[in-house]
């Protein structure tokens, strides 16, 4: 076991902000930290759905990546979400139409 560090993924944030939205890092799972008792060798929980589009390997490509006003709505200016506790399909406004 190891001293618990820090996420280097998310810098300790837990996750990202998205408007009203916040999406756990995929990385420590939201504790913010890796390692001690939360060692990244002991099997994470299956995942429940599919990485979010933004993860998708296709952003590694940049002339895919160029050619897209933005990866988390793709122009459309809105992001849905499921949240899981109210069972309801929820739909903010992007973070790149936000900053009106
Ligand atoms: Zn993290
Ligand atoms: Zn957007």
């Amino acid at each position: 076991m190891t001293d618990p560090i820090t996420c280097p993924e998310c810098s300790g944030a837990g996750g990202q902000r998205l408007g009203p939205l916040f999406l756990a890092c995929r990385f420590c799972g939201g504790r913010r930290v890796v390692g001690g008792e939360h060692e990244p060798a002991e099997p994470p929980p299956p995942p429940t759905s599919p990485p979010p589009a933004w993860e998708h390997r296709i952003w590694r490509n940049p002339a895919i990546a160029a050619a897209l006003p933005c990866r988390y709505c793709l122009g459309a200016g809105q992001v849905s979400h499921v949240d899981a506790d109210a069972r309801t399909l929820v739909s903010v406004p992007c973070v790149c139409r936000a900053t009106t």
